[in-house]
């Protein structure tokens, strides 16, 4: 099963439950897994396949990908595009690298950098930023249903109004 990266409901069950975790591959057994598939250590992991441990700045274990999972369900499900936002390991990501990637994404227009990051999942509450701009259609349809209604019942008003002032000597109200 697979999912987009801003989504937040189970497609098997419908619950919004769905924790992220990145996928691991260790590179030394070839061993690719979630997260939650690698044993706590006290300085990373250890190896479920290999036995070997996982520590900081490991070079032999890159996060190839991203694994959603329904605390629901069970349901394990491959986040496409993946979020690129983990760092389950402290320094698996080469500092410069993380640099990089802060300046691609500080580059832009505000506007645009927003975009950046709400497209990549990173620094917003995805699930919240949603729901905001949910209220926020809704309530602008609200709106304008409100203005179309005025309006159309004016319409109505006015039409029927020319069609009495045949019938009066003087113009409505006027
Ligand atoms: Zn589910
Ligand atoms: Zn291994």
């Amino acid at each position: 099963m697979q999912i987009e990266a801003d989504q937040s409901v189970c497609p098997a069950c419908g619950a919004a439950r769905l924790e992220f975790f990145p996928l691991l591959h260790h590179m030394m057994c070839a061993y690719v897994g979630p997260e939650y598939d690698f044993f706590p250590a006290a300085d990373g992991y250890t190896c479920p396949k290999c036995r070997r441990d996982i520590v900081s700045n490991d070079r032999a274990c890159e996060i190839v990908g991203t694994i959603a999972r329904c605390s629901h369900c069970s349901q394990e499900m491959v986040v496409s595009p993946p979020r690129p936002a983990f760092r389950p390991i402290d320094g698996a990501i080469p500092p410069n690298l993380q640099q990089m990637a802060a300046r691609v994404l500080a580059a832009g227009t505000p506007r645009k950098q927003r975009a950046r990051r709400r497209r990549l999942g990173i620094g917003i509450r995805t699930d919240h930023a949603l729901r905001e701009v949910g209220r926020q259609v809704s309530a602008i349809g609200e709106r304008i249903h409100q203005i179309t209604a005025t309006a159309l019942s004016k319409l109505k008003h006015a039409s029927r109004s020319r069609k009495l002032r045949g019938f009066m000597t003087k113009g409505p109200g006027r």
